[in-house]
C-alpha cells in the first residue's frame, strides 16, 4: 500500500523558493523585497522598545506559566478591543478570542462558517494573501473570484466587486483586507467602504474582514475605518485581526478573531463552538507575546510610546512609496497604495532579470515588500527597476 513515504512533493510556495535563491547568491549587495517583515532605514527588523520594555516587564513578575484556557488572555482581548472595534467596543454583541496570529483567526472563522452554514460560498478578491483560498477550502467552503485590482489602471476595480455581490446568495460571505491590501497595497476608500456595507446589509452578505496591518496605512482609526462601517451596517460579522506587524511580535503568534451576532446570547453560543474548533486544533493560543502586548496596552506611557513607533513604521512606508512613485512616472500609483505591500509592473522574466542583473529579489508575481529596501539602497532599487521596465 502507498504510504506517507509516497506522497506527491509540494508545489512549491514560491516565496520559499525565493528565500533559499537569496540565500544562495554571494553577492553582498542583496536588496530582498520578497519577505513580508518591516525594515526599517538600516534594513532590521527590530523588536519596538515599548514591546521590549513589556516583555522584561513580564518576565520579571510573571510567576507561573500555568495554563489561561481556550480564551488565551482575556486582558490582552479587553485592551485591544477598542483599537480593533473604535466605536463598537462597547457592544456586547461582539465578544473576541486570542488567537495564534491572524492565520489562526482566518482559521477559526473558516471553520465557523463552514459549522453554522456549510453552503455559503466565499467571495474573494483576486489577487490576495496566497494563504486566503488553503484556509478557506481547507474548511470545506466553496470560493467565487473576483477581481479585486485592474492592473491596467492600477486601482481598485470597485465595479467587479459590486457585480459578485449581487450575484452572491444571502448568507454567502464577503472577505475583505481591512487595510494595507496584501499583495496590491489597493485599498478601498471610504465612500466605497460605505457602499460595500450598504450591499452587504442589503444583500444579507456576511464581512469577513482580515486586517493584519492596522497603522501601516493612515493611521489606527483611519485603518479600522471598513471595519467600523461594516459593524454598523450588518449584524453578522467576522473579524480575522493580526498583532505580528503592528507589534512587531511575528514569530511569538499574535492576533484574534472578533465575531458579532444578532445577539448577545447568539455570539456567546456561536463563541463556545468556536473555542471548541480552537481546541481542537491548539487548545490555546501561546501567551507570551500577547501578554507582552497586552502589557504595553495597559500602561499609558508604554501605550504611546508603541503608538509613536507605529507611527515610525508608517512613515517610513509612506516615504519609500513616495520615492520609488517619484522614480519614474510610471511608478507614480505606488504613492497612491497603502501598506508594507505594492507590485511592480514587471513580467516574471523581468523580475528574473533583475534578480540576476541587480540581485534585487521579489516575488515572480512582482510583488515587493516597500520596506525591504534599506534607505541606502534605495535609489539604486529604483534604477534597477527602472532599467527592468524599459
Ligand atoms: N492576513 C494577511 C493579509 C496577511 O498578510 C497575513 C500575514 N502575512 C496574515 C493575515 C497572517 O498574519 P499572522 O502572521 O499574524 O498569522
Amino acid at each position: 500500500p502507498k504510504g506517507i513515504a509516497d506522497l506527491d512533493p509540494v508545489v512549491s510556495d514560491s516565496l520559499l523558493a525565493l528565500i533559499a535563491l537569496i540565500a544562495a547568491d554571494p553577492r553582498d549587495n542583496k536588496i530582498d523585497v520578497g519577505v513580508g517583515v518591516f525594515r526599517d532605514g538600516e534594513g532590521r527588523t527590530p523588536i519596538p522598545a515599548s514591546v521590549k520594555e513589556a516583555e522584561r516587564r513580564l518576565v520579571e513578575s510573571q510567576e507561573t506559566k500555568a495554563y489561561l484556557g481556550g480564551w488565551g488572555d482575556r486582558g490582552f482581548t479587553a485592551a485591544l478591543r477598542p483599537i480593533v472595534l473604535g466605536p463598537h467596543a462597547g457592544d456586547e454583541r461582539i465578544e473576541g478570542v486570542q488567537t495564534p496570529g491572524g492565520c489562526g483567526a482566518l482559521f477559526l472563522a473558516a471553520r465557523l462558517i463552514k459549522l453554522a452554514k456549510p453552503e455559503a460560498k466565499v467571495l474573494v478578491g483576486t489577487p490576495t494573501w496566497p494563504n486566503h483560498p488553503p484556509v478557506l477550502k481547507g474548511a470545506g467552503l466553496e470560493i467565487v473570484e473576483y477581481r479585486h485590482y485592474d492592473f491596467a489602471t492600477r486601482m481598485v476595480d470597485f465595479g467587479a466587486l459590486r457585480e459578485a455581490a449581487t450575484k452572491a446568495t444571502p448568507g454567502d460571505v464577503l472577505l475583505l483586507h481591512g487595510c494595507c491590501h496584501n499583495p496590491t497595497g489597493g485599498d478601498f476608500s471610504e465612500a466605497e467602504w460605505r457602499e460595500i456595507a450598504a450591499i452587504a446589509k442589503e444583500r444579507r452578505l456576511t464581512p469577513l474582514i482580515d486586517i493584519a496591518y492596522q497603522g501601516f496605512g493612515r493611521g489606527f482609526e483611519e485603518d479600522g475605518y471598513g471595519v467600523r462601517v461594516m459593524l454598523d451596517a450588518c449584524e453578522e460579522v467576522l473579524i480575522a485581526q493580526s498583532c505580528d506587524k503592528n507589534f512587531g511580535v511575528y514569530r511569538d503568534r499574535v492576533g484574534s478573531f472578533w465575531l458579532k451576532t444578532r445577539d448577545k446570547a447568539a455570539t456567546a453560543n456561536a463563541m463556545a463552538h468556536v473555542l471548541q474548533i480552537a481546541r481542537e486544533a491548539w487548545s490555546m493560543p501561546p501567551d507570551h507575546g500577547a501578554a507582552a502586548a497586552r502589557i504595553v496596552l495597559e500602561d499609558a506611557g508604554l501605550r504611546s510610546q508603541w503608538q509613536g513607533e507605529v507611527a515610525a513604521m508608517r512613515d517610513r512606508i509612506n516615504t519609500v512609496r513616495r520615492r520609488i512613485a517619484d522614480s519614474d512616472q510610471r511608478l507614480g500609483y505606488i504613492a497612491n497604495e497603502y501598506g508594507m505591500f505594492s507590485m511592480m509592473p514587471l513580467s516574471p522574466d523581468q523580475v528574473r532579470a533583475l534578480r540576476e542583473r541587480h540581485a534585487v529579489y521579489m516575488a515572480d508575481s512582482g510583488r515587493f515588500n516597500v520596506v525591504g529596501i534599506a534607505d541606502r539602497d534605495i535609489d539604486r532599487f529604483c534604477a534597477a527597476v527602472i532599467e527592468a521596465m524599459d
